[in-house]
């Protein structure tokens, strides 16, 4: 591990007092940030030094909600008529790429997807795994994509009973285990689930006990379809049905909950249980958005992904916002509450799954510092710096990202690794996993 000074760079900590810091400097010692602010020249014999140039510097941003499994999805049309409605999308689509994947399908598509996040300034990812013809040992393929992009992640795998009864229970359990034995902070786990009308009673009470001790990452009421098979199979709420379970909590996070009512936004409130929205693929699927602005007034912690539609957070923050004005006809909403869903409750959501403190330029912090190619032409201060965020980092290229203090990206790069080989070996994969689905 070596250390590493950025200088002259314009500083958002989102620490504690918010502060902005005009040609501050980080000093970064292995994978912690030490020091922060106004660094006299020679403080520290760094290894390695950065000049920022006046461009903005940030921690690295965090993706509460992702399938890396997805990537090769793009631009692939599934044959027969196109998809009416969700259950016909997750039928047609997902749940026969999914099948499609190999092992080493899954590893070059967490790669490529941890590239592109790596690029737009993401350092953490909490993804939510499916790869049912090789779902032994698939989070291991993942994790080893993690480790050779050098992100950090938090990772599960979706059980349901769709191809077999309790399919992915074992290896959720394995990896839980070999998180739980390494000294290793890198990676985390959760116990996943794919939702409630996909997994049977006997299923739901296996992984329930299985995953009591880690918390559960599960989606929820994302469409109609989820609350009706619940309601016509257990007679009863989704939310209930977990609470039955004890599958709520304060380790748990459920995805969408976009049918849920206010009643069961209570529940979660009073679980402590965390709430992941991902506004663009809702919009994507034709289907209702989360009202995050009601989870909110329910005390809920809302988080925000990006579900597979992508690796880039902060088009989902401008979604979130943009969504809610149109959706209320009141131009005054959800701007200020998108951007802290972002910035600060998904490094609470995060805080809660890693032993290693992250998302602010605080020492002590893991050093996920990210720099971005904009340097702002009007003042840029705590009550300026959503707009900013949203108008303009979510069209500026990143220039330099630190991960775990490595310089992962340079330039718009990734220096360490062979990307147009891997793009090219990624195209050929992606091919043949399309040829398998009929
Ligand atoms: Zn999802």
């Amino acid at each position: 591990m070596s250390s590493l000074l950025i200088t002259n760079g314009r500083l958002v900590t989102l620490d504690e007092d918010n502060r902005f810091i005009d040609g501050g400097s980080v000093y970064i010692d292995g994978n912690r940030i030490v020091a922060v602010g106004e660094i006299a020249p020679g403080t520290y014999a760094a290894d390695c030094s950065i000049d920022a140039g006046g461009r903005l510097v940030m921690p690295g941003l965090i993706n509460a909600h992702h399938h890396l499994y997805s990537t090769f999805a793009r631009g692939f049309t599934p044959p027969g008529p196109p998809a009416r409605d969700f259950d016909e999308n997750l039928k047609n689509l997902w749940w026969k790429l999914d099948r499609a994947l190999e092992s080493e399908d899954v590893y070059y598509s967490a790669l490529l997807a941890l590239m592109e996040a790596a690029r737009a300034g993401c350092t953490t990812i909490i993804d939510h795994h499916a790869s049912p013809s090789c779902w032994d040992g698939s989070l291991d393929q993942v994790e080893r994509a993690f480790r050779d992009v050098g992100l950090s992640g938090c990772l599960c795998y979706e059980v349901s009973d769709r191809n077999a009864a309790g399919e992915g229970i074992e290896e959720n359990e394995r990896y839980i285990r070999k998180c739980r034995e390494s000294d290793d902070e890198q990676m985390a786990a959760l116990f996943g689930m794919h939702a409630s009308m996909t997994l049977g009673a006997k299923t739901l009470e296996r992984c329930a006990a299985a995953g009591q001790d880690t918390g559960f990452h599960v989606h929820a009421a994302e469409d109609q379809i989820d609350v009706r098979i619940t309601a016509d199979r257990d007679r009863r709420g989704i939310m209930d049905r977990y609470l039955e379970y004890g599958i709520a909590g304060p380790s748990t996070i459920f995805v969408h909950g976009t049918h849920l009512e206010p009643r069961e936004m209570d529940l979660l409130n009073s679980t402590d249980s965390m709430l992941v929205s991902n506004p663009e693929s809702n919009m994507n699927n034709g289907l209702r958005v989360s009202p995050i602005l009601e989870f909110l007034k329910h005390g809920v912690t809302v988080g925000v992904g990006t579900d597979g539609m992508s690796s880039h957070l902060i088009s989902q923050a401008r979604s979130m916002y943009l969504h809610q004005r149109t959706d209320h006809r009141d131009p005054t909403l959800a701007f200020a509450e998108a951007c802290e869903i972002l910035l600060h409750n998904n490094r609470d959501i995060c805080n809660r799954l890693f032993t290693e403190p992250r998302g602010a330029l605080v020492p002590g912090h893991l050093a996920d510092v990210v720099i971005h190619d904009y340097v702002p032409f009007t003042p840029l201060a705590a009550n300026t710096f959503y707009g900013h965020l949203l108008f303009g980092l979510s069209f500026s290229r990143v220039q330099t990202t630190i991960a775990r203090g490595v310089v992962v990206v340079d330039g718009g790069h990734l220096p360490h690794l062979d990307e147009n080989r891997t793009r090219a070996h990624c195209s050929e994969r992606a091919a043949a996993i399309w040829t398998r689905i009929d």
